[in-house]
């Protein structure tokens, strides 16, 4: 069964985001973008709303809501600001190593707060000299008695400024990569952890970005999110949940580019007509469009399939991948239709933008999905078509024509040309590309 048709329930829920994005965030955002500062009253506002940690379950006091729920709420939130999406949403992203990990201590000490309090939680992977490559962290966690002690930089970290609590990923030895991650729930009032100045960034200025110091930081064994060996893997599992998220991150700031791009097509006028007029610029709107569209359906099929409780490694990939880019080339070619004005501080295509370019850098740059793409494709992907030298080429007879000239014979194809011959035995050598006989394969009867 293949069915699109929202809920009522979640019709109401993206009412409700589209309200909260239209009435608290839109008139907020320019402001504190050129303050470069989180608005930490909006984030409260969300949170009382319902609109902030809606996936944890009821059993720990949450909502249960599930992934999709978060792509529609997200994709209006980012409409009015992806760098408030972002602050709204890290705590999704701090949080999803507690949600998925097997300590139910932590999730029963943790969850509840964070459903019931507005308790804020970052994630860190990321460090200053290490950020696509999770295996090479450097931060070190030196088991000390029940507890562990964690020295080290975690860099980029959104919310690292207000958060209450951090999901640090560590290892045991950095010379084990892999095998050496470990993951733990740090809180950020505790003794040894020095929170850096805010990092000034070009966009997602409403997003508090910000380094974490670790001296010595006792984390105790019911802290422990996954043990040396499993680090890694969490890490991954948490992208391939939260990934789908910077997809509607995407489709909400294209879709916003877009509608401002056809108002101002619809007003602007040049050589007496208005530019909707030109074909030019409505073949840019309908490519923005189409774009939108596939990013969301894209976006919601990766949500929907981890909702299933599938792995959604791959569709969460395309996803990023697709509706990132989108957004950039839809901000973009937005600018473009605004022409002179698009370009100034008083529109508000510039600041889409600035914001929409770091969604191709966070959780896992367009380069790493790529690599996590091919290494699928070119690993466990199953075909469906015959491999190249198992391919029956009947370009010389009919084979349904069981009179014609070569019915009945063998058919030898050779690998290395693809040239194929007929007859009881393959040739000595390949007319085409002169390899021996050896290159031939039987691959049927004519
Ligand atoms: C505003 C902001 C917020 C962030 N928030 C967080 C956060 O909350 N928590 C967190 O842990 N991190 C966070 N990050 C970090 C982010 O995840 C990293 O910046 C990102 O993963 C890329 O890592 P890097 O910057 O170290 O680039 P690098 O890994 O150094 O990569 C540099 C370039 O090389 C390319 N590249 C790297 N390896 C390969 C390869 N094998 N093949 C081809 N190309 C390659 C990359 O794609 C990139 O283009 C944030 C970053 C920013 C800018």
């Amino acid at each position: 069964m293949l069915d699109f048709t929202l809920t009522p329930e979640q019709i109401k829920l993206q009412e409700k985001a589209r309200r909260f994005a239209l009435e608290e965030v839109l008139p907020v955002a320019w402001y504190y973008d050129k303050k470069d500062e989180i608005p930490m009253p909006v984030l409260k506002k969300a949170f009382d709303a319902g609109i902030m940690n809606n996936d944890i379950p009821q059993k720990y006091g949450g909502q249960g809501l599930g992934l999709v729920e978060s792509a529609l709420i997200t994709e209006e939130i980012s409409t009015a600001c992806p760098g408030l999406a972002t602050s709204i949403f890290d705590s999704a992203l701090g949080m999803e190593p507690i949600l998925i990990s097997d300590n139910e201590v932590a999730k029963q000490k943790y969850l509840p707060k964070i459903a019931k309090d507005f308790k804020l939680t970052a994630f860190a992977t990321s460090e200053p000299t290490t950020g696509s490559d999770v295996a090479g962290i450097r931060c070190k966690a030196v088991p000390n008695g029940n507890d562990y002690l964690l020295s080290g930089t975690k860099y980029w970290i959104t919310n690292g400024g207000v958060a209450d609590y951090v999901t640090v990923f560590a290892t045991i030895d950095p010379k084990s990569q892999h095998q050496g991650i470990c993951c733990f729930l740090v809180e950020t009032k505790w003794d040894g952890v020095t929170i850096g100045r805010t990092i000034p960034k070009m966009g997602q200025r409403c997003s508090n970005t910000v380094g974490i110091n670790l001296k010595n930081v006792r984390v105790p064994k019911e802290n422990i999110l996954a043990p040396p060996g499993k680090g890694f893997v969490l890490a991954m599992k948490t992208f391939a949940r939260t990934r789908p998220i910077i997809g509607s991150f995407g489709v909400g700031a294209a879709r916003a580019a877009m509608e401002y791009a056809i108002d101002y097509a619809k007003k602007r006028k040049t050589f007496g007509f208005n530019i909707k007029d030109y074909q030019a610029i409505q073949f840019k709107l309908a490519d923005m469009y189409q774009k939108v569209e596939t990013a969301r359906l894209l976006t919601w099929k990766s949500a929907w399939e981890s909702d299933q409780g599938k792995d959604a490694t791959i569709s969460a990939s395309i996803a990023k991948i697709y509706a990132t880019e989108t957004a950039l080339e839809v901000a973009n070619e937005a600018l473009q239709i605004f022409g002179g004005y698009g370009y100034t501080k008083m529109f508000p295509i510039e600041k889409l933008l600035r914001d929409v370019r770091l969604l191709r850098i966070y959780e896992g740059t367009s380069e790493v999905q790529r690599i996590i793409l091919s290494g699928h494709l070119l690993s466990n992907y199953q075909s469906s078509m015959p491999a190249l030298e198992d391919l029956p080429l009947h370009r010389e007879h009919d084979p349904l024509d069981n009179k014609s000239a070569h019915a009945g014979q063998k058919i030898w194809r050779c690998r290395i040309c693809g040239h194929v011959h007929y007859g009881d035995e393959a040739p000595d050598e390949c007319p085409y590309c002169f390899f021996p006989k050896s290159a031939f394969k039987e691959v049927g009867v004519a």
